[in-house]
């Protein structure tokens, strides 16, 4: 079943990615600009309630400093001193006046401060309060005030004016007098004149920027103190010079265009004061904007206006901005990194169970592989033990045809062994009848010589049966050091009555240091009497018969015994079969086709080998390879 695979996670195509950005970005500036304007909105707020609130506190001081002399006014008019002064004929006025005058200083010493003085119709000051000081307001002629003008039309007036004597701007309360006795006429006008000196003082401690204007746009107070006088518009200089004149004691007006409109301050209005001012407030607040909140002075026709910097709004509101627009980077960062964890955890979870699924699959195979393993070591075990039993078998069968063959050998050599032992058996019972015949005569001495030769005789029977009866021995291999030579001799012992008898010259030159090997004697022997009967069947029919031994070590450390005949030498066919069982060119009877194959296999069974291979001479030669002593043994051997 094919594995589940984890999906890796879809890369996000590009164009959304930069869509993804932009929207974003969007996002960011609109919560910024968002934020920017509510802070902005609420910060103009606060700004406006504390201008109203400055308002408030500006309006009551001018109040209580202004208007409360209002009602002084009317006082004057009431007094008969005043009436009697403005009725006498001109004769009289200096005595009127001289009343007149004590009245109204009385009246301004109760009230502290402000000048009271009573005008004829002329506009001609006639009684003063000041009339102790030198300077004084007695004769003054203020028919151009504008006061004066409609008071004498009947109207009471209030005026911010600066009068020519002392220069000095107040607020004046006029009231027209009228004479009861001449049917309530106007005979006079009564003047009351604020000083202004201690709004001004409290104006000037204004650290923001703020003024009053009249009703004709002129700013009367300001701080800084450079505005006074300046208009709030630009007007017409011949306006201004006229309004100079009458209301300001001739002071120019108008030298400075604050260029500000206050329509709608009442409610706050933002305003920029004009560049060429800058200078005025402080150098570093130029050309900002500002928040102007105006308030109509009850009682009078001035205007307060106070301006607040908007600056820290817009910091304060850019700074909102900013940290608003930091939240929602961190807000994102906080769902990214969430996102970012959550994925990482699935992530782990996946591979955690590929892990265990790719686990689980690992050991089934394992189980799978470990049970075929375990069926083919069952199997290679079974098959180790029938490859042991087979091999048992084989060897059982090898050395039982090794016996067989060792008893054909036996059995070609009865004939040569009969002979060998006929003889002295012929000539041991010719002794034994000579020797009983002696000892029958008494010629003891005779007899026993003959039973001494019988004895040597028997000594040399043994002797031949002695090696037969060691060969034919059933012996299991056991390698041991083994001298060469003398496994040659023992085989050639074998066929000494043979070798005679077809007169074969044996040579034999075993050199020193291939002198001994390591293998089965009794093997061995077998296997160069198997050579040696095959090399005498040979050279058989040959007129020269000759049978050599040469050993050597080889080059590879064994030991190479080369048995070589002057014989028939092989065919080219029996070259290409000799070692195969069963192969044969001898007679029915006379060979089994079993020694070469036999030879081989013992010789290959203690690691050596057998090779065949036509003799210089024309005959046959074979190389019997032995392994060398092992070196543990080689130590120990003799
Ligand atoms: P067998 O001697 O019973 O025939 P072997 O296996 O000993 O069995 O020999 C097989 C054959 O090899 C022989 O029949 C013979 O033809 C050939 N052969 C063996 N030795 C020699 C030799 N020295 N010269 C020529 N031929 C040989």
């Amino acid at each position: 079943m094919p594995e589940p695979v984890a999906q890796p996670p879809t890369p996000i195509p590009r164009p959304h990615r930069i869509l993804g950005l932009g929207g974003l970005l969007v996002a960011f500036l609109l919560l910024g600009l968002l934020s920017y304007r509510v802070s902005e909105h609420y910060g103009i707020k606060d700004m406006r309630e504390k201008a109203s609130h400055q308002l408030d506190i500006l309006g009551a001081a001018i109040d209580s400093e202004v208007t409360r002399h209002a009602s002084i006014p009317s006082a004057v008019e009431l007094n008969p001193d005043v009436v009697a002064l403005l009725r006498a004929p001109s004769e009289e006025q200096d005595i009127r006046q001289a009343e007149a005058n004590r009245f109204l200083q009385k009246l301004n010493d109760h009230l502290g401060g402000p000048v009271i003085f009573v005008l004829d119709m002329n506009g001609r000051v006639v009684a003063s309060s000041d009339w102790i000081f030198s300077e004084n307001l007695l004769g003054s002629d203020l028919s151009y005030m504008p006061f004066f003008r409609d008071a004498v039309r009947g109207m009471p007036a209030r005026h911010y004016a600066v009068d020519h004597v002392r220069h000095e701007p107040g607020y004046y309360f006029a009231l027209p007098i009228r004479d009861e006795a001449r049917d309530w006429a106007i005979i006079g006008v009564a003047v009351v004149k604020s000083g202004i000196r201690e709004v001004e003082r409290r104006w000037l401690a204004q650290e923001a920027p703020a003024l009053i204007v009249d009703r004709n746009n002129v700013v009367l107070l300001a701080s800084p103190p450079d505005w006074r006088y300046a208009t709030l518009r630009p007007q017409p200089a011949a306006a201004l010079k006229l309004l100079g004149s009458q209301q300001f004691a001739g002071q120019a007006l108008g030298a400075i265009s604050l260029d500000i409109d206050l329509d709608g301050a009442d409610e706050g209005r933002v305003v920029r004061l004009p560049k060429h001012l800058r200078d005025d407030i402080a150098p570093s607040q130029g050309a900002r904007p500002y928040l102007a909140m105006a308030r109509h002075l009850p009682g009078t026709a001035w205007r307060i206006v106070v301006f607040s910097d908007l600056r820290p709004v817009g910091v304060q509101a850019g700074t909102h901005a900013a940290l608003s627009s930091a939240a929602l980077g961190c807000l994102l960062l906080g769902i990214l990194y969430t996102r970012q964890r959550r994925r990482l955890a699935r992530g782990r979870e996946e591979a955690r169970a590929m892990l265990e699924r790719a686990n689980q699959e690992l050991e089934r195979k394992v189980e799978e592989r470990t049970a075929d393993l375990s069926e083919a070591v069952t199997g290679l075990q079974r098959e180790v033990q029938e490859r042991q039993r087979a091999e048992q078998t084989l060897r059982a069968a090898q050395a039982e045809l090794v016996q067989a063959a060792k008893l054909a050998v036996l059995g070609q050599m009865a004939t040569g062994i009969t002979h060998e032992l006929s003889q002295p058996l012929g000539a041991i019972r010719t002794l034994a009848a000579n020797a009983a015949e002696f000892m029958r005569r008494a010629d003891l001495a005779t007899a026993e010589k003959n039973l001494v030769i019988v004895e040597q005789l028997t000594e040399q029977m043994g002797n031949i049966i002695g090696p037969l009866k060691t060969f034919a021995r059933k012996s299991p291999a056991v390698s041991t050091a083994v001298d060469v030579a003398q496994a040659v001799d023992s085989a050639l012992f074998l066929f000494e009555s043979r070798l005679k008898k077809e007169s074969v010259i044996v040579d034999r030159q075993i050199a020193p240091d291939a002198a001994t090997a390591w293998c089965d004697r009794n093997r061995l022997q077998q296997v160069l009497v198997n050579l040696i009967g095959n090399a005498l069947d040979a050279m058989h029919d040959e007129p020269l018969r000759r049978l050599s031994f040469t050993s050597e070590r080889a080059s590879s450390g064994m030991v190479a015994l080369a048995v070589v005949d002057a014989g028939c030498g092989f065919s080219e066919e029996a070259l290409a079969h000799l070692f195969e069982p069963f192969f044969t060119t001898k007679q029915p009877g006379e060979g089994l086709g079993l020694g070469l194959t036999i030879s081989r296999d013992i010789l290959r069974d203690f690691g050596g080998d057998l090779m065949a291979g036509p003799a210089p001479g024309g005959g046959a030669r074979f190389v019997v390879l032995l392994p060398p002593l092992p070196p543990e043994s080689r130590e120990t051997s003799p």
